[in-house]
């Protein structure tokens, strides 16, 4: 158990000889309860250890106010502390400076840190090699404030001097970055900061006026450097500028990612520190997320690919590629998919009672509800397809059945809107009899890890279609790859990297890339320009305006994409991307029309997946950031 301190004063205390310590004053502890998980990893003896934290008040209940009829008081303090480790916030990709939140970030990384140092010096004695038998990667700036708390032990308990402590930390932090969307980006006031952890903040202080010292004398004084750069700045902590400053490794998690934070977000950082930026994209365990979840592709991947070996070795999935020309493969293939569509659809039937048509292709878009990733570009598209449907009974059509899932976060309105649009297009949809046995849009409620378990292996089309250079890497892409789902979407992200493995012959790219997105930004872009020039566009934009059969209208989404209304128009460039995006739905629905061209699509997708196992992302992290031995990889 470990203490974490919270609020208070800090004393200076001055000794006769001139030596200076300090001394919390006031404040209170919260009790940080350790609660471990075994890990257990695939063909090892190893099992590791996952320290999770529960947060308990170290008073009792107050008995006094108790008898006084005080109930609530008495029960306050204690629901106090243990909302710390209770309560989770669902934003994603959005910062809230909320009070709860700063208490866990540093319940959490006080606990954690205080563990680590008491057991490094059980072993050492000593703190002064603490840096090079450990590395503390910061995962997003969520646990940022490891530095200035690993600062505080080392001065505070240990009584080293701030060169020796701040040597040590640099050298033990590393920093993930997973966005670069200034909205997300963690800015605490310092106001909260100072009164909730007073010596955390004196020690942020002391760092922000280092570097600002430092990057003054680089910069001869370009005061528009050093604003941008500084960790505190206008009232506000700026969590990034403090991880770039003191970690000694700064990656993204896509290759264009990496080079976007290169090249822009830390781009100053980047000229003065360039060997400290590193890429390692994201990857997803293969074991989870294709053999457990996909028995049927994992028989056939062991009876074509050396049995078990891919488990440890994801590599050898390409030995599936053998089997592109071999019709038997590509057949059963396409019966395992059609039998995960049959088993979604009965798990559907039995939780919703919607029926699904499972001769359709499954078009699935699954991700958290965001602007950036477009799903309002995809239901965009689906207007139109209905529109033609009704205006056109010959309209050349693949039948699709289109599948979304999607939470949006509590307070984002306009999120919701779209999930009600959603609904709306839905419902009028499959009540169309021009649509019967051929379009089809189903919500799924409740999008989560195991309905994502289920739906993976049963899915045809992955939808991947982010305004290029706003989704740092994406996962689920990942997913759905490695269970034969081909991918239509932009160059953003590891889509990137998905498009240098498998080729143009086998993904359905469409869209402007990153640096065209930028470009266009610069030369002024006017969403209006493309609803008056394109008669589809504007239909669909008409209808989403009037809404659909419910009677619902949706003139604040069209608004938003034609004229801003407090922000810029269409922000996400949805309006300048539809032909393109229309275009590559049409390539994918004609595919779809000869079998033996997607399955072979399909496998070459899985066989081509290796790379985004989990296991190369983390051997990447042992070997490039963490500096594990050769030996031990
Ligand atoms: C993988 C996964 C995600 C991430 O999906 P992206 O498309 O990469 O944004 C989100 N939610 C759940 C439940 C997932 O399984």
């Amino acid at each position: 158990t470990e203490r974490v301190h919270f609020g208070g004063e800090v004393r200076d205390i001055w000794g006769e000889d001139g030596s200076h310590r300090v001394a919390y004053v006031g404040g209170s502890d919260v009790l940080a309860v350790p609660k471990d998980m075994e890990i257990a990893g695939y063909g090892t003896e190893h099992v590791n250890v996952l320290r999770l934290w529960d947060a308990k008040s170290p008073t009792p209940l107050d008995m006094s106010l108790f008898s006084r009829g005080e109930y609530l008081k008495a029960v306050e303090q204690q629901a106090m502390a243990e909302s710390i480790a209770k309560i989770l916030y669902p934003e994603d990709n959005h910062y809230e400076g909320k009070s709860l939140r700063l208490k866990q970030q540093y319940f959490f990384v006080s606990a954690t840190v205080q563990c680590i140092c008491r057991q490094h010096k059980a072993e050492y004695g000593t703190l002064r090699n603490f840096h090079q038998k450990h590395v503390i990667q910061i995962n997003d700036t969520h646990p940022t404030l490891v530095i200035p708390e690993l600062m505080r032990i080392l001065l505070d308990e240990e009584g080293y001097g701030w060169d020796e402590a701040w040597h040590i930390v640099t050298h033990t932090v590393a920093y993930t970055n997973h966005t670069i969307m200034v909205e997300a980006l963690e800015r605490w006031p310092q106001q909260l900061i100072e009164t909730l952890l007073p010596r955390v903040w004196q020690i942020l202080v002391e760092i922000s006026n280092r570097y600002q010292a430092h990057l003054n004398e680089y910069f001869h004084g370009d005061q528009s450097k050093v604003r941008d750069l500084a960790v505190i700045w206008g009232g506000e902590v700026r969590m990034a500028n403090l991880c770039v400053c003191a970690c000694f490794a700064v990656n993204g998690v896509s290759a264009l990612h990496s080079d976007i934070l290169k090249r822009e977000t830390f781009h100053d950082v980047y000229v003065q520190t360039p060997e400290k930026f590193k890429n390692v994209t994201n990857g997803i365990d293969h074991r989870r997320w294709l053999s457990e979840i996909n028995p049927k592709l994992d028989a056939l991947i062991r009876e074509c690919a050396g049995g078990d070996a891919y488990l440890l070795q994801p590599e050898k999935l390409v030995q599936l590629e053998r089997y592109k020309e071999d019709a038997s493969v590509l057949n059963r293939l396409a019966e395992i998919k059609a039998e995960n569509k049959r088993s979604f659809a009965g798990y559907v039937a039995r939780e919703s009672g919607v029926l699904l048509n499972t001769d359709a292709i499954f078009d699935v878009q699954v991700k958290r509800l965001h602007e950036y990733k477009r799903q309002l570009l995809n239901v965009m598209h689906i207007t139109y397809l209905y529109q033609r449907l009704k205006a056109d009974p010959h309209f050349e059509f693949t039948p699709r059945v289109y599948l979304f899932g999607a939470k949006a976060a509590p307070g984002y309105s306009v999120a919701k809107e779209i999930i009600h649009l959603i609904n709306s297009l839905a419902a009028t949809v499959n009540a169309d009899p021009a649509c019967k046995d051929r379009l089809q849009v189903v919500f799924l409620e409740n999008y989560r890890v195991s309905l994502a378990e289920k739906l993976m292996p049963a899915s045809e089309l992955s939808e991947q279609i982010s305004t290029a250079g706003k989704e740092a890497s994406g996962t689920g892409n990942m997913k759905f790859m490695m269970n034969g789902a081909l991918t239509i979407g932009t160059l953003d992200g590891a889509n990137v990297e998905m498009h240098q493995q498998v080729g143009d012959e086998n993904i359905f790219l469409f869209g402007l890339k990153a640096n065209e997105v930028a470009e266009k930004k610069a030369k002024g872009y006017r969403s209006y320009e493309y609803y008056m020039h394109d008669e589809f566009l504007k239909a669909v934009i008409d209808q989403i305006t009037r809404g659909f059969d419910d009677g619902v209208g949706y003139a604040d989404i069209t608004n938003r994409l034609l004229f801003g209304k407090g922000g810029p128009a269409d922000e996400y460039m949805l309006l300048a991307d539809f032909e393109s995006y229309r275009e590559a739905q049409e390539r994918a629905g004609r595919t779809y029309r000869d079998p033996g061209r997607w399955n072979r699509m399909a496998l070459v997708n899985i066989a081509r997946s290796g790379i985004f196992a989990a296991d190369r992302s983390i051997r990447e992290y042992a070997r490039n950031i963490w500096g594990v031995p050769a030996k031990k990889l």
